[in-house]
Parts: structure tokens; sequence; C-alpha cells
């Protein structure tokens, strides 16, 4: 309650040290904003009726209790006209230092030539300079204001400046920024602090992928706001989705593209109401528009910033079946459809091409007769891996048999080094049908990139390795855009401890490519009776082992696959499994024989480690030297 006093009192106080504003953003452009037919194919006086859902954004921008305003939008609704409005009502009403930034030089040239110049020139001709210099490229010096434009890619034209004003325009099409300036967004608050609660800063931009700006920010936000527009049979207000979008599928014989140009040339796309199932024509979604009002997920006390997501259905200037003829059109086409997702549905665009759910194991889980941890009689090699984390060492130990059939042993997590050896490489795993004892030919380790109080985690892991060359193997992970000449690559390296000069050692590494193996262990675990589990598997082991999906993501022109984890899900184990599949192919599982001749083939005990001279280790004299350490 007592909160909530506050809350109300200091609102109140921004109200009364607020500037007199008499006009609320939407009235001041239906006053004052004048369209050239440069500026719009409807030119003259700005009429707010025409486009109502703008009218909620703008006056957004009037309302001392918000400071920041999100807007991820479909592409041509009228968003970026009615961000001039408001910095036409900022410079007649409410003046102060603005900073706008666009994605780059040239499109800020373009928006200041054919954009905002005009708009002051016919708007608000008295804010014109005398002097043509005031109104240059980077700053126009207006009467009551100073606009300073700026782009991604240009610190200068960032440079540090206090402004009470910020407008991030496409937001998702900057330039990566500079680590230190720690983003568009970090840096648009930065130079607003200042002005505390008099700030406003506008974030606009059509969507891209999930983890780009736009997306980031708006799911941020706890005050998200979308259009609710009346179904012309029942008028209750919906929410107008894509899926609710009805036409006739292409028929038998014909082909999409000429299908697609039938359905918007004889406009046979509906949204069908989810309230009463009457389908909608473009006629009714056109009135409907104009009766539509913003609603709100949040029902909780204002927050400061409030979000607001645009799609073509509620845009005026878009056409049901001309959208049902481009979503038809981009079938099979990831390019088209992701443009179509972004520019029209204002969604970020994830295309899932693999995804393993996580009862998936649950159902690959095979009662072991034998007892738990107990060789199949196929299998004909065990190995080891694990990854190396900060507190310790997430380890796996499969048995693996003809045609990449392979069985889960036992798994786990160890607190240190001496522990994941007695788990993996100093353990013996009983063979069934009295088949004797299996050691793990190997352990495959992750040599990490963590560094902690006692160093760097590769450096130990490299220590350990040496403890039983050939049998320790530590790995790295490579290949995340470009693939390497092989999947797994042996690299012997020189490798200088830490505070020694002389006496280089070797290390055996792996280099894995751990894309590639992430295709090949979805695809084994897709496949039947390949990749088979035991009854220790918890839910924690089916959660880490189905925290990644792959996806396709477009920036640009680029198409790109790649795998990516769930956030806030462990995905440790998975990547312990991924190296599993990698010591399949180091130890030659592929030429391994079929079934009946496994018997004959079966390595009991792992080989010696080889011992060198001239410098180079032996096991003991290795031991002797991890132990001082
Ligand atoms: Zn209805």
């Amino acid at each position: 309650m007592r909160h909530d006093l506050e809350e109300r009192l200091a609102s109140s106080w921004r109200r009364a040290v607020a500037p007199p504003a008499q006009l609320t953003v939407s009235e001041w452009a239906d006053k004052h904003r004048r369209l050239s037919s440069k500026e719009s194919s409807e030119a003259g006086r700005w009429r707010t009726a025409r486009t109502p859902y703008l009218r909620q954004i703008m006056d957004a921008f009037g309302d001392p209790d918000i400071d920041e305003v999100i807007i991820r939008k479909c592409s041509q609704a009228g968003v970026s006209e009615a961000a001039r409005n408001v910095l036409g009502y900022w410079i007649t009403q409410d003046p102060g230092p603005c900073l706008w930034v666009m994605p780059s030089e040239q499109t800020a040239r373009e928006a200041v030539d054919e954009r905002i110049r005009p708009m002051i020139r016919h708007s608000i001709p008295h804010e014109v300079p005398t002097s043509p210099r005031d109104m240059s490229l980077a700053i126009l010096r207006l009467r009551s204001m100073e606009l300073y434009i700026g782009w991604s890619g240009s610190p200068a034209s960032l440079a540090t400046r206090a402004v009470r004003y910020c407008v991030l325009d496409e937001l998702d099409k900057f330039r990566q920024f500079s680590g230190h300036e720690g983003g568009p967004v970090a840096l648009a608050r930065a130079r607003t602090r200042t002005f505390a609660h008099r700030r406003k800063i506008i974030m606009i931009s059509t969507p891209t992928t999930r983890d780009a700006q736009i997306s980031r920010e708006y799911e941020l936000c706890a005050d998200r706001r979308e259009y609710f527009m009346p179904c012309g049979a029942c008028k209750e207000p919906q929410l107008w989705t894509w899926e609710r979008v009805r036409y006739p599928s292409v028929p038998q014989g014909e082909r999409a593209g000429n299908h697609a140009e039938r359905v918007g040339a004889e406009q046979l796309a509906r949204w069908e109401c989810p309230a009463c199932g009457a389908e909608n024509d473009e006629a009714q979604r056109q009135r409907a528009i104009l009766r539509g009002e913003w609603r709100s997920c949040y029902d909780g006390r204002q927050a400061r910033r409030v979000a607001f997501q645009l799609t073509a259905l509620s845009n005026p200037w878009a056409n049901l079946s001309e959208l049902a003829a481009k979503w038809l059109a981009s079938d099979n086409n990831v390019g088209a459809q992701q443009e179509f997702e972004n520019q029209e549905l204002a969604r970020p665009f994830e295309q899932r091409i693999t995804q393993i759910e996580s009862s998936e194991y649950r159902r690959k889980r095979l009662a072991n007769d034998e007892g738990a941890g107990v060789v199949p009689a196929w299998a004909s090699v065990v190995i080891a891996s694990a990854d190396t984390q900060r507190d310790g060492y997430w380890w796996m130990v499969r048995a693996w048999g003809p045609d990449f059939r392979s069985r889960l042993l036992d798994w786990g997590f160890a607190d240190d080094l001496a522990e994941l050896r007695a788990q993996t490489v100093d353990n013996r795993f009983t063979v069934a049908e009295g088949g004797g004892e299996l050691a793990p030919r190997f352990l495959l380790i992750d040599s990490g990139g963590t560094t902690t109080e006692g160093g760097s985690m590769t450096d130990q892991v490299y220590r350990f390795s040496l403890t039983d060359w050939g049998r320790i193997i530590p790995t790295k992970g490579t290949g995340a855009d470009r693939p390497a000449a092989a999947p797994i690559q042996q690299r012997r390296i020189k490798y200088t401890p830490p505070g020694m000069t002389k006496a280089p050692y070797e290390i055996q590494l792996s280099l894995v490519d751990v894309n590639y193996y992430k295709d090949v262990l979805a695809h084994r675990i897709g496949a039947d009776d390949v990749w088979q589990e035991d009854e220790s598997i918890t839910d924690d082991y089916c959660a880490q082992m189905s925290s990644e999906r792959k996806i396709v993501t477009r920036r640009g022109s680029k198409v790109r696959q790649r795998w990516v984890a769930f956030a806030g899900v462990a995905n440790h184990l998975w990547d312990v499994a991924v190296l599993q599949c990698a010591g399949a192919d180091l130890a030659a599982v592929q030429l391994m024989p079929t079934r009946g001749d496994v018997q004959t083939t079966r390595q009991q005990t792992p080989p010696p480690p080889r011992r060198r001279d001239g410098g180079f280790i032996s096991r003991r004299d290795d031991r002797s030297w991890i132990q001082r350490r």
C-alpha cells in the first residue's frame, strides 16, 4: 500500500514538473502535421483516425510515467511516420536534446534528406534555422532544440553527449557494437541517464531472430501490448493471428506459385473468428482495424517501459489475400519464410530442423538383465567422455558395437580429476555372457576454456592427459561456422607447463567438429535401436540431453544452420554424448565386424602407453611431476 502511494505521489510530481503540454502527440499530429506527396502517398493533413492503432503508441511518448517504448512491427505500417510525429511534438511542445540513431550512414542520410527535413519544413517551418549550415547531416540545430543524427558503426556520430530523447530506428539492422559500448540499448540508456524520469527512449524495428535486440527487449518488457480487433459478426474483440487465416490449399496437380497468385487475385483468404467461427473478409478486416484497441498482457501497476507488437493483420496497407499468396509462395524457401515471419507477422524467425524431446530417452531405456553397467555381448569397445566445468566434470561411459549401436553403462558428475579417473579410465566393466572385463579404451575430455583460481582448466586437463598418455585425450571443439577437413583430427602439440621453460611435453589433442557430431548424435538418437539408455537415467539426464535444438537463421543474405541451447538449461551431458560419437570414430567403430565375429576381436586391455625418450615423457616421470604441483 505504502509503496503504491509513493508511486502515485512520484507520478503526480512528475506530471507537475513536466512542461505544460496541453496536447497529446496524436492531437498535435492531427493539428500540425502536413504530409507532402514526397513523404506519403496520402498527402495532406495527417489523420490519426486513418491508423488508429498508432494513437496509443504515439501518446505513450507524451506520458510522463513511461520512459521506454519498444515497437516490434511489421514493415510499412506507418510507425516511422508516427515516430516523426513524436519528434515534431518534442520540438514544439517539450524540447530537449535528441539523438536519432539509424543502422548506417546511408540510411541516416536518406532519413534526414527525405523524411526529417521535409517534416520540419512542412509541419513546423518556424523551427527551421536561418543558416543552412545548421541543418547538416550529423546535427540539426533547430530553433528550440538540437537533433543529433547517429548511425551504428560510427563511434564519432555517437560521441558521449547527454540527450533527453533517443530514438533507435530499425534496431535489428544495427551493426554489432564494439565490446565496451555494451550494445545500442545500453548506449541509449547511458546517454539519457542525466535526464532521469524526463527521458524517453524509443526502439523501433521489424524483428529478425529471437536473440537479436528488438525481440530481446520485447520479451524483457512486462507491459506488452497487442492490438485486438472486433470480429465483423460477433463483435468480440480478438487478437487476429496468422494461424486463423483460411485460404484454399493447393489443388492436386497445380503449381504452388500459380495457386498463390490465384488466392491473391481472387481475394480468397478469410480470417476465422475463434469465438463464433465467422469468416471475416478484407472489408471486415479494414473496418475492424478502425475499431481496434490495445490490450496489455500485464495487469499490474504501470511499468515504465511498454512494448507494442504490430502485425500486418492490423495494417490497413496490407491485404489478407495478398498476405496468404505471399505465404503460399514462400513454401520450401527458408529465406522467404523468414522474411514473411519478420516483415509481416513481426515475429522473430526460428525454424527448428531438429529437436529431441526429453521423453525420447525414457523410451530408449532398456532393462539390463545382466545388471547395471554390464557391457552387452554385442559390444566390443567401451568409451568414456567428459565435459570440463569450473567446479568438476560431467562424464559418461558407453559400450559401442557394430553399426554404431551404443549402450549407456554409467554417467555422473565428478568433483575432481581423481574421481573422474576412478569412474572412467581406471574402471572395469563386466561383459555379459562371461566375456570377462573391459576397461574404457580411452577418455575424451573437453579441455575447456574456463579459468579458475587453481589455474586454467585447459592446463589441468593437459596435465591430467600426461598421466595416461594416449588413453586420456584432451579435445577442443572446432567448426562453429566452417566445417573442418575431417570431423575429428589428431594434433600433437608441444605443451610447456606454466612456470617451466624447458622440457616441453607433447600432447595428443583431438580437434572435434562439434556441429557435425551433434548432427550425428541426433541422427542416431532418432534411429531405432541404435542409441540405448539404461535404468540409471534421471529427469536431469533427459533434460540435459534435450537442451539444444538445431535451427535455421538468416541475417541479410546469410542463411545458416546451427545448434543452439535453450535458455537456462544445462547442456553438459549433451556435450559429453557428442564426444562419445567422436570417440566412436576414433575407435573405428565403423570397421567393427558384425555380430558373431565379435568375441575374437575383443580387446581385453588397452594398449600400454608408449614409452618416449629424448625429452618426452614416460608415465612414471610425469606422475611425479604432476603430484608435485
Ligand atoms: Zn466472431
